[in-house]
């Protein structure tokens, strides 16, 4: 179908009504979980023909998100669609005001590959939760499963108010030319200008969910064990091509020995000696992403890993010491399984560190002191900070999720995400009886006083 066409269909049935009432937007959510239900298992080939992702991934990292994600809207909806009653000031007396959330109409969702169906679907979620019209682009370089997406949604969704339509940056340059009420996507800083630019023309609002370097701060005082299980788990989840993953480390000097260590004793037992053979290990997204991991390597000391098949898409869980900050591995976000390890001689330096560069997606710290996290959490900036643990905060469908400066703008998740794709429309309301004349004029020196 022509993209203008789309459009007008979108527009048509966004103009009609049909996807104001709760039953409606419950139904769209209760089909698409029945979606993730009966394709399961075609779901998770997918996602492994794309990414090398294990099914126990696949399932906690995408479909089991998405379910709970599905049921903690379905269990809210009703009441996040309920006016919010506010006071009414004594001058507007008598009457009431309110927050009245409102669709915002047909909306464009740009997916990533990483997560090629959370990244798209769990926007979706919150966008029909909303009662919007959606089109859906998911990212090309996550072939399989973006034309299983093509071909499923239809399947069970409204097919006069979602749209997929699949395609490369030509694709995603041609639905940008469109008029939409909002536009959320996911993916890199340089093509988040081109479509903050695009939805410029049209003064449609966006929602830019980027990247960036997301550090993890090691203090001298953590449980140095259970922090490098928790960075090894955060970095190497999806070969490291995870948004959150912890980009690269600042330790304490006085523990960087014990910390690589307990880092490499964490690798081996999650994926063995060799992560070539461990079915839970994932592999890069395509040859050119593969190419620019591998360039890195030279950029410091490997001191554990570094091997990479170019047939394979794989790159061994890496980590590397003595890498300089001017170098492209610490100027330009790894997104893959390589983890520079640097020291620092005190929390003061780390922060000065995070201080000095972008403000991240992700702060992660690890410290067995709560004073020092929190002088770690009150002096930096990062659109999530995660304590003592990596990744996790994702979970809670009660935080939001999202960047600040260059990693990106507003949020999503739960309440967050309905908001996002909602209007909350302030409404006044009076009645007639009682309209005194103080607030007409003429203005009398009597009334001025009053
Ligand atoms: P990508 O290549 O999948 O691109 C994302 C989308 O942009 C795709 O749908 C693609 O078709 C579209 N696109 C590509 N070129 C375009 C162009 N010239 N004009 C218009 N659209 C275009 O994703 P990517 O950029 O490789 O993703 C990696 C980045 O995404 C990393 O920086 C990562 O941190 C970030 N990311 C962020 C989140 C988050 O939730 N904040 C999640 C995943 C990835």
């Amino acid at each position: 179908m022509e993209l203008s066409s789309l459009m007008q269909r979108l527009r048509h049935t966004y103009v009609s009504g049909l996807t104001r009432s709760h039953a409606w937007r419950m139904t769209q959510l209760k089909q698409l979980a029945l979606m993730l239900e009966t394709h399961g298992a075609e779901l998770l080939e997918a996602l492994h023909s794309d990414l090398g992702k294990s099914q126990a991934e696949g399932w906690l990292t995408e479909l089991g998100y998405l379910t709970s994600d599905i049921e903690h809207t379905c269990k809210r909806l009703r009441k996040w669609m309920q006016p919010t009653r506010v006071s009414q000031p004594l001058m507007a007396w008598p009457g009431k005001s309110f927050l009245q959330p409102e669709p915002l109409g047909v909306v464009l969702i740009i997916g990533a590959w990483n997560y090629p169906l959370q990244l798209l679907l769990s926007p979706l979620i919150a966008a029909l939760a909303a009662g919007n019209c959606v089109v859906l682009k998911p990212s090309e370089l996550a072939p399989a499963t973006a034309s299983l997406m093509a071909r499923l949604l239809p399947d069970y969704l409204a097919n006069e108010a979602v749209q997929v339509v699949n395609g490369g940056a030509d694709t995603a340059q041609a639905l940008l030319q469109q008029r939409f009420d909002h536009i959320m996507y996911t993916g890199g800083g340089r093509v988040g200008r081109i479509v903050m630019k695009a939805a410029a023309e049209h003064l449609t609002p966006v929602t830019l969910e980027l990247g960036g370097k997301s550090p993890a701060v090691v203090l001298a005082d953590a449980d140095i064990k259970t922090a490098a299980r928790r960075i090894a788990w955060g970095k190497w989840l999806n070969a490291g091509q995870t948004c959150i993953a912890p980009d690269y480390v600042l330790v304490d000097e006085s523990v960087k020995e014990p910390f690589l260590e307990a880092l490499r004793e964490a690798i081996e037992s999650f994926f063995g000696d060799d992560a070539a053979d461990a079915d839970d290990y994932g592999m890069i997204v395509n040859e050119q992403h593969w190419q620019r991991l591998v360039d890195y390597l030279d950029q410091g000391t490997l001191y554990y890993g570094g091997e990479f098949d170019r047939q394979a898409r794989y790159i061994e869980p890496t980590i590397m010491t003595e890498v300089a900050t001017d170098s492209p591995v610490m100027q330009e976000e790894i997104f893959g399984p390589l983890l520079p390890v640097l020291t620092v001689p005190n929390l003061a330096s780390a922060i000065e560190f995070i201080r000095d560069r972008d403000k991240p997606l992700a702060l992660y710290g690890f410290s067995g002191s709560t004073r020092s996290l929190q002088q770690l959490t009150e002096q930096t900036h990062a659109g999530n900070q995660c304590n003592n643990d990596t990744l996790m905060f994702m979970l809670n469908p009660k935080l939001p999720f999202g960047g600040v400066g260059p990693s990106g703008m507003g949020r999503y998740h739960g309440k967050f995400g309905f908001d996002t794709f909602s209007h909350q429309k302030s409404v006044m309301q009076r009645p007639f009886w009682f309209d005194p004349n103080f607030r007409y004029p003429p203005y009398t020196s009597f009334k001025q006083k009053l």
